[in-house]
């Protein structure tokens, strides 16, 4: 990754002096399996309900600051009062305007990583401490009395349900226990909810916690990254907060006539949801296989759109499965705690065969 040339570093603020340009490591690829995106076709419906409201968006007019019409079809969704909601450009311009708003210099964050590497990096652009409390090394769960103790002088805590790259669910309970400890915000990332088990959300406990922000996106389940819309649901003086901060047209036209539709049609996207979790476990499944353990690898359950898996030599698998089979997925063996792991994005099927092939060849478990 570039770093800022050394006029820049010393023209730019002082704390951004060790900032890298960000770098997708994307390559063109027959299979791209590496973003945790949605690879399967839009349920046609939607689609065509998209197309005629994009059709019938006139452009030359500012878009709506709040979103209104969306803002109304998710708080119906979701059976909660409009003012409990507020619609960003991504779930990512939600996660930096929280910690802009609610963190800053001598204020914490708490993280449990291995987790979202944007946390982080928003709470650096805030100046905003990180307090981490990793993760159980062998199973990746939240040590909770750890997280407790770590909360109960925070201003911000963030959990991620299921947890990117990890796979893992935090009870409703820990969250309630949380919300409890914590004298500021708590923030529930949920970008992967739809694909967890129903009944696992945190956003039933809005009613009882006042402190809680619920984070959910169009990008995943929904197969909309492109489109750049997420939303909170959070009490109506925190969803205040994100509405008086915002770039005030940060969600375009064409973006809230998608989403309107999209969500307007969200019975449809039930069946593709469902696939993908019968994929995910066949792959789970797959990759559990004598043959791959065997091989060195090994796999955790994961309540998200992808798998992780650690595996011998993973950052030169990674390369050859891009290089010579045209499939791309994410390395994490970099990241602390997660030596060895390469993240898959679950596809379709015939994307899944693609790379359960490709890696039993590469580990040596063909
Ligand atoms: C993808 C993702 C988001 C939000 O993504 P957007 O495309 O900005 O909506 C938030 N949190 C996690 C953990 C994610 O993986």
């Amino acid at each position: 990754m570039a770093e800022l040339s050394a006029r820049m570093r010393a023209l730019v603020q002082p704390h951004l002096a060790g900032i890298e340009p960000y770098d997708p490591n994307f390559t063109p690829t027959r299979i791209n399996l590496s973003a945790n995106e949605n690879t399967y076709p839009m349920p046609a419906p939607a689609r065509a309900a998209i197309n005629e409201a994009l059709a019938a968006t006139p452009l030359n007019r500012y878009p709506d600051p709040m979103s209104g019409a969306l803002r109304n079809e998710l708080a119906r969704w979701h059976g909660v009062d409009r003012a409990c909601v507020c619609v960003g450009n991504g779930g990512d311009e939600l996660l930096y305007n929280f910690l802009l708003a609610f963190g800053g210099p001598g204020r914490t964050l708490v993280t449990c990583p291995p987790d979202f590497s944007e946390y982080a990096f928003f709470a650096s652009l805030a100046q905003t401490e990180v307090a981490r409390v990793w993760r159980d090394p062998a199973t990746f769960e939240i040590d909770a009395p750890a997280l407790l103790e770590a909360a109960r002088t925070a201003q911000l805590v963030i959990l991620t349900s299921p947890n990117n790259p990890t796979g893992n669910l935090v009870s409703a309970e820990l969250v309630e226990r949380v919300c409890a400890a914590c004298p500021g915000l708590v923030m529930v990332d949920e970008a992967y909810g739809e694909f967890a088990p129903a009944g696992t959300s945190a956003a039933p406990l809005l009613e009882r916690c006042p402190n809680l922000v619920v984070l959910h996106t169009l990008s995943k389940a929904f197969g909309e990254a492109g489109i750049r819309c997420g939303y909170v649901l959070a009490a109506p003086d925190v969803v205040e907060v994100f509405a008086a901060i915002r770039q005030i047209y940060s969600v375009n036209v064409l973006t809230q006539a998608a989403a309107t539709a999209a969500v307007r049609n969200r019975a449809s996207f039930g069946r593709v949801v469902e696939q993908i979790c019968s994929e995910r476990e066949r792959l789970l499944a797959a990759l559990r296989a004598p043959r791959f353990a065997a091989a060195g690898l090994e796999v955790w359950p994961s309540a998200g759109n992808f798998v992780l898996a650690r595996m011998p030599r993973a950052s030169q698998v990674r390369a050859r499965l891009r290089d010579e089979y045209s499939i791309l997925v994410r390395d994490f063996s970099y990241v602390p705690g997660l030596d060895g792991c390469l993240r898959i994005t679950v596809g379709t099927p015939d994307e899944n065969n693609a790379v359960l092939a490709a890696l039993a060849e590469l580990t040596g478990a063909a």
